[in-house]
């Protein structure tokens, strides 16, 4: 596991020990490797070995493992590893080490546990609460040690060394304790793959936080991810300069009062639309034809609102000695919709099964409202269904 001495290490040549497969994986065992194996939060490396692409690495009582695609046909091998990605893992990595050292020594906060991600990397600390200035000022702190560009150094130590280091964290492992020392600056046991000095962290920018059952988990990036997610927000915040002619500083106020705008236009558009149904319901109310003493209001509209159409039965069904029998043709439903004012008495839950059955609608209601969906082409005789109904109980009367 030579990563442990020297984490720079792109190329190298290997022998192969052993090929194996194991359900369906093919692997590989060398007799000496950079590559790193997944664990401390740190993903695994990818990269080739002989030709062969390496899509897992991963170590077990001191022997790693990589899962290759296919296996080489040598056995003396060349080995390359995605440089890329292994080291934005060490970006990351040793910036977690400067952001835990940090909220260690200003809040006495522990790092519980960190992961890196696919696109953040995150640690939960044992601290729940944070202003936007203690993040601010951690984050000045840390970007202060990183432009101080301060070695980091890593050692295996015996057990009085151990105990004699101002460790941070106590160890995980009880042999080969090894650990990663920024130095003069923190102390903590680990088995990961870190860069040389801060300087080559970049930056570090904790994203967002927030609590959990432990304590506070933190969100960051450092590095060429940290640039990424710059040009991404300034791709953001250009693009919304654009379309709303502002300037930069202006975008938030200018953000709110569009939002206070568009609220208060809602609100007046329920008001017109409530006060358009209720002119166009009375207007129906006038033209309807009574039966029995009772008023039927009977109207297919076109490409209608669901709501509307409920809304209007509502407001029709409101008006004494009326039924509505109101049906809306759309794209792909047909809505039907049958109300009858409180002193009407006709159940029209009684008969709407009958109804929905004519044009294979879905739907339901009460004695007094119902409500439902079905083919639009067949809406029509539904309706009219409907209608020999409502005639037929008020001929019952
Ligand atoms: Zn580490």
């Amino acid at each position: 596991m030579l990563f442990y001495e020297d984490s720079y290490i792109k190329e190298f040549k290997a022998k192969i020990l052993e090929k194996r497969e194991e359900k369906g994986k093919k692997i590989l065992i060398l007799d000496r490797t950079y590559f790193y194996p997944e664990g401390g939060g740190q993903p695994h490396d990818t990269g080739v070995i002989g030709g062969k692409k390496v899509v897992g690495v991963y170590e077990k009582d001191g022997i790693v493992y990589h899962v290759v695609e296919e296996f080489p046909q040598e056995d003396e091998v060349f080995c390359e590893i995605d440089w890329e990605r292994r080291f934005d893992h060490m970006q990351q990595h040793t910036g977690q080490h400067l952001l835990s050292a940090v909220l260690f020594k200003k809040y006495g906060a522990d790092t519980e546990s960190f992961s890196i991600g696919q696109v953040s990397s995150h640690i939960t600390v044992t601290r729940d609460v944070f202003t936007e200035e203690e993040i601010e000022e951690v984050e000045r702190d840390v970007n202060n040690l990183i432009y101080k560009n301060i070695a980091v150094k890593s050692y295996f130590v015996d057990k009085k060394l151990l105990s004699e280091l101002p460790l941070r964290k106590k160890p995980q492992v009880t042999e080969n304790i090894r650990v990663v020392e920024i130095e003069g600056i923190d102390y903590s046991p680990c088995g990961g793959t870190h860069v040389k000095s801060t300087g080559e962290i970049g930056i570090l920018k904790v994203k967002k936080w927030e609590r959990t059952t432990k304590g506070a988990r933190l969100e960051f990036v450092c590095g060429f991810r940290a640039l990424k997610d710059y040009q991404r927000k300034n791709h953001l915040v250009n693009y919304l300069m654009q379309v709303l002619s502002e300037k930069e500083e202006m975008l938030k106020e200018h953000l709110q009062k569009i939002l206070e705008e568009y609220k208060e236009a809602k609100r007046e558009i329920d008001i017109l639309k409530e006060k358009l149904l209720k002119e166009e319901a009375e207007s129906l109310i006038k033209k309807s034809e009574v039966y029995g003493g009772i008023r039927i209001v009977y109207k297919l509209f076109e490409g209608r609102d669901v709501e509307d159409i409920k809304m209007m039965g509502k407001l029709i069904s409101a008006e004494n000695k009326t039924v509505a029998i109101l049906g809306n043709k759309r794209r792909d439903v047909g809505d039907i919709v049958i109300a009858r004012s409180l002193d009407v008495d006709i159940a029209v839950n009684g008969f709407f099964k009958e109804v929905l059955g004519t044009f294979e609608g879905k739907g339901g209601g009460n004695v007094q409202f119902c409500q439902g969906g079905g083919s639009p082409s067949r809406l029509e005789l539904a309706m009219d269904k409907a209608l020999r109904f409502v005639i037929e109980e008020i001929n019952k009367m």
